[in-house]
């Protein structure tokens, strides 16, 4: 059931297309600046745009709505990490996670409803893709986390469930939502896109995008180990990626960050080290070595404090940079996409 049925979610629009929506309902175009910048804030409710004019809110709720999503669970960790299952209107649920760094808080997003890239370690992708999350969506789980907190949010992890390059449009739909100085303003470089390797979207991605970070999924130090657990290896290769993304360090001056879960048993060798180091000496790359979050379901077992420690040893003596995730909200444990699956 859609608690909104007929009505769209205000949150999608960006401040040109509200220009449009707000010119039609025979008002004034300088309204569309001072509506989006309320929803930036968070505002749940049209009354709560105090500037605008009464009958142009209630025109505007009569069609639209401000799509926030509601938190049907909650866990808070003693570290400050609050993960959240969020539900839309039409009880889309997703998780999102708010952590603490020193250098600020950040929040990691979902850019859809389950996923359909089918890797073998997660928890996001057991039961296929639900739905794509539109821009708006996106950018509602940053406000309604900021509610919800009462914390200022100045980083962003497109972490979460699901693959933003399966959903390329409105994943720039939420970037130029985010970034936009009549809202929210988050500057470019504070948003770090995660993606499996979908090849010609890193390419696009470098064009349109080329301030935002890329982290690419990795996993594995060859072809044949990463098409074990993850099949989007089945259709793009393991030379071709690494390929488009020295490319995309030469295109964008930046570097690209390899995320590395180590599985015990399967890629956490001196050897796996060895060759992983092999193809990343001598261009812009890090690797972040995630110790595993062990999901129920799923065989693989997380590698041990030594095996991640002797790996990042072999790494750092062939000159590669490479750093071990911090381990947040350990208490609270859940790898991304279980809150989802144990309702
Ligand atoms: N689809 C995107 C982004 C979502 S996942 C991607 O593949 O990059 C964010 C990161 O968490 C990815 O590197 C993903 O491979 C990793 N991940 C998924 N399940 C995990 C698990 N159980 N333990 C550790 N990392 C995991």
């Amino acid at each position: 059931m859609n608690k909104e049925a007929g009505k769209k979610n205000i949150l999608d629009y960006l401040p040109e297309e509200l220009e449009a929506v707000i010119a039609e309902l025979g008002e004034k175009k300088f309204r569309a600046a001072q509506i989006f910048g309320w929803l930036a804030k968070g505002v749940t409710g049209f009354d709560d745009m105090k500037n605008v004019p009464a009958p142009l809110r209630a025109e505007l709720a009569e069609k639209y709505y401000i799509g926030l999503p509601e938190a049907v669970r909650r866990q808070s960790s003693v570290d400050g990490t609050v993960k959240c299952l969020f539900e839309f209107a039409d009880g889309t649920q997703i998780e999102s996670v708010f952590m603490k760094y020193e250098y600020g808080n950040s929040i990691c997003i979902s850019s859809q409803s389950g996923c359909r890239m089918g890797c073998t370690f997660c928890a996001s992708t057991m039961d296929g893709l639900d739905r794509s999350l539109t821009g708006g969506e996106m950018l509602a789980q940053v406000l309604a986390m900021r509610n919800l907190t009462g914390e200022d949010i100045g980083h962003i992890v497109v972490m979460g469930m699901g693959e933003p390059f399966d959903n390329y449009e409105e994943l720039s739909r939420f970037i130029n939502l985010i970034h936009d100085k009549k809202g929210y303003g988050l500057g470019l470089r504070n948003i770090t896109v995660s993606t499996c390797g979908l090849i010609p979207k890193i390419r696009l991605f470098a064009e349109d995008f080329p301030q935002v970070n890329l982290a690419v999924s990795l996993h594995a130090p060859n072809q044949k180990l990463r098409e074990q657990t993850m099949p989007v290896a089945k259709k793009y290769d393991y030379d071709a990626l690494l390929k488009t993304c020295r490319e995309y360090t030469v295109l964008t001056g930046r570097r690209v960050t390899f995320e590395y879960a180590v599985i015990d048993g399967v890629n956490d060798s001196p050897e796996c080290a060895k060759e992983l180091a092999s193809r990343m000496k001598g261009w812009l790359s890090h690797v972040n070595l995630i110790p595993l979050n062990e999901v129920r379901g799923r065989k693989y077992k997380t590698a041990n404090e030594k095996s991640v420690a002797a790996f990042k040893k072999i790494l750092e003596s062939n000159g590669v940079a490479v750093t071990v995730r911090r381990t947040l909200g350990s208490d609270i444990d859940a790898a991304c996409g279980q809150l989802r699956r144990n309702r």
